[in-house]
């Protein structure tokens, strides 16, 4: 008696019909990845967008504004980013 083969089956079958994101390469694509110089040290950096800082500031006129940087990894100098 195998009472074990029918269980791998319907597992199996329950796997595949998952309905999961792939990652086909983790490494970040070029569509995505910026260069910036960093203007205290002149270091290149690349990041992409999910490495930006962001602060919005409130004015009191109503307005806000959003500043945008990446922290340099050589100097630790907040460089300005248009992301
Ligand atoms: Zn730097």
């Amino acid at each position: 008696m195998n009472s074990k083969a029918p269980l791998c089956q319907s597992l199996g079958a329950f796997f595949i019909g998952e309905n999961m994101v792939t990652i086909v390469n983790k490494e970040p694509h070029s569509s995505v990845v910026k260069e910036v110089i960093c203007r205290n040290c002149g270091a290149t950096l690349s990041y992409v967008p999910m490495e930006v800082k962001e602060k919005t500031y409130k004015d009191y006129g109503g307005g806000s504004d959003t500043e945008r940087w990446i922290d340099c990894p050589n100097c630790n100098n907040k460089q300005g980013v248009k992301r």
